[in-house]
């Protein structure tokens, strides 16, 4: 285990809702975080919005309202989405804040100083929408491949950042360093991007054309935006709170659509401004929709926050983490996720919950029974919990998101095949067997505590419903090392059996988008 880990997500851009890429990456740091906290890691997650440039300053135009009005509006939505979906960010990051702007400014007088930002003639074929220059082989039939829009041809007097100076270093670290950036056919990618010459980057726009970004601290008459500004989002949030001890052990989470300006501007930024290069870039695929890439022309584009109203946010994360590999593209599709909550959630983890729960009510009233360690087969079982955590601690480490749950997974079908193999609700009609059938109950419930504690990363609401249920107080689940055996004494109280996960109906309470969920999905 690393001895601290900082988690960033992307800021995502404030001039839209929360999709199903930013939903996927926040998600995954979220459960990346916990997952630190949890085994008593010093953990910082930061995530935020990106507020400056032209689009926004056109959208807000449009909407006849001051861009500092717009992103006010636009950051306090994303901020209250992820409240909505539990997600335990620890800063959020505006890049209108005044100390990022501070930050910023410092950051670029010292580049400034030292001579890596220089003053020179910035001209070519320039996409607004992407805020960036093209080369003539980037096009795509002489559109950009991303808006799908030709270029306008700009000439202007701006400043430069002396990029191609750091080339060399880069690509040195990235070789020496196989971790820096995973999975490795990214690395791969980003080494063939340090095979090019790098060139410099354009860091400024003249007031006269753009006024919505950051004045350059040498120059009033300009403002640095997009590069600049928004990737220096990661230390300056960490500073403003105070934690930049953790910056050498930055984990950041992108996804492949952004990895040559994390992979190749960002770190030789850093270079630049003497700060220490981040530990792992960490990058993943993209979802596509059916089969197909998601556009609204198609009118297949997954909207993440309607899912998690129909299904529950847990339902939506166990999908998101389960389905793909991280690195890999994956393909969304609701019917995939209703047959992942049907058979993993309701039948792996829901039934065995309801089925222990039920079982302990009827015949202890709830009360917990000793277990007799002679039982070979309750020894196996305890192996198999065992055998999960270290697995699944492997995967996470390892960014194996769907690999980890499926460990745990293997615990449960450990725990549900225990119950048909010791076969309780035999047992029970026989008094004299009424001490064995308390000791399989015990095993039951020590299954359940320990998914669940294994669980709680990925699904804190479950986690939190099963702690209440099992009748375990705060501090015995937060240790996820109490023995087997050890978590109930004797007396404890179960509560009453609960449904976690009901089955959805393929055809019936699904399309109705009817809450799937006793309880409502926001917390
Ligand atoms: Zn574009």
């Amino acid at each position: 285990m690393q001895p601290a880990v900082y988690v960033t997500t992307p800021i995502f851009y404030a001039n839209a809702d929360p999709h199903i890429g930013s939903t996927y990456t926040t998600v995954v740091c979220d459960a990346f975080a916990r997952f630190h906290r949890q085994r008593g890691v010093p953990t910082f997650f930061l995530t935020g919005t990106d507020e400056h440039g032209e689009k926004i300053a056109e959208a807000a135009a449009a909407a006849g309202i001051t861009p500092q009005a717009f992103v006010d509006q636009v950051s306090a939505r994303f901020r209250s989405a992820w409240d909505e979906c539990g997600i335990a960010y620890d800063g959020f990051i505006r890049t209108t804040d005044a100390h990022h702007v501070g930050f910023v400014q410092d950051v670029l007088a010292r580049i400034h100083a030292s001579g890596d930002i220089y003053f020179g003639e910035y001209s070519g074929l320039y996409c607004v929408g992407c805020e960036r220059l093209y080369t003539e082989k980037e096009l795509v039939d002489g559109r950009c491949p991303q808006h799908l829009v030709p270029p306008v041809e700009v000439s202007e007097p701006n400043y430069f950042f002396r990029m191609s100076r750091y080339q060399d270093e880069l690509r040195r670290h990235i070789e020496s360093n196989p971790d820096f950036i995973r999975p490795e056919g990214y690395r791969n990618e980003a080494l063939a991007m340090l095979r090019e010459p790098l060139g410099d980057l354009c860091i400024s726009r003249p007031k006269t054309r753009l006024s919505w970004g950051i004045e350059i601290p040498f120059d009033r008459d300009y403002v640095t935006y997009v590069w600049f500004d928004a990737l220096l989002n990661y230390p300056s949030g960490l500073d403003r709170a105070g934690r930049m001890e953790l910056w050498p052990q930055t984990h950041h989470f992108i996804g492949k659509d952004i990895l040559k300006t994390h992979a190749v501007f960002w770190p030789t930024m850093l270079l630049a401004a003497g700060l220490p290069l981040f530990r792992h870039l960490d990058v993943h695929g993209f979802w596509s929709s059916g089969g197909q890439k998601m556009s609204k022309s198609l009118g297949n584009v997954v909207q993440p926050l309607e899912m998690r109203d129909r299904y529950g946010m847990d339902t939506l994360r166990y999908f998101l983490l389960r389905e793909m590999a991280f690195g890999q593209d994956a393909d969304f599709t609701e019917a995939a996720l209703v047959g992942r909550r049907n058979s993993d959630l309701a039948n792996g983890l829901g039934n065995l919950a309801s089925r222990t729960l039920a079982m302990s009510k009827k015949w202890f009233d709830g009360a917990v029974q000793p277990i007799d360690p002679r039982e070979p087969v309750d020894v196996e079982l305890e192996r198999a919990f065992a055998r999960a955590r270290v697995e699944l601690e492997e995967h996470v480490l390892g960014l194996a998101f769907h690999r980890a749950l499926e460990a745990l997974w293997r615990g449960l079908d450990a725990a549900n095949k225990y119950i048909v193999e010791t076969a309780p609700f035999t047992l029970a009609k026989d008094p004299a067997q009424r001490p064995r059938v308390g000791a399989i109950l015990h095993n039951c419930l020590e299954s359940l505590r320990v998914a669940a504690q294994l669980a709680a990363p990925f699904l804190p609401e479950t986690a939190e419903r099963l702690r209440e249920s099992l009748g375990l107080d705060e501090a015995t689940f937060a240790d996820l090392d109490r023995a087997w055996g050890r978590a109930f004494p004797a007396g404890t109280a179960t509560g009453e059996p609960v449904n976690l996960f009901p089955r959805i109906e393929t055809d019936g309470a699904a399309k109705a988008g009817a809450p799937a969920t006793g309880r409502p999905s926001r917390v």
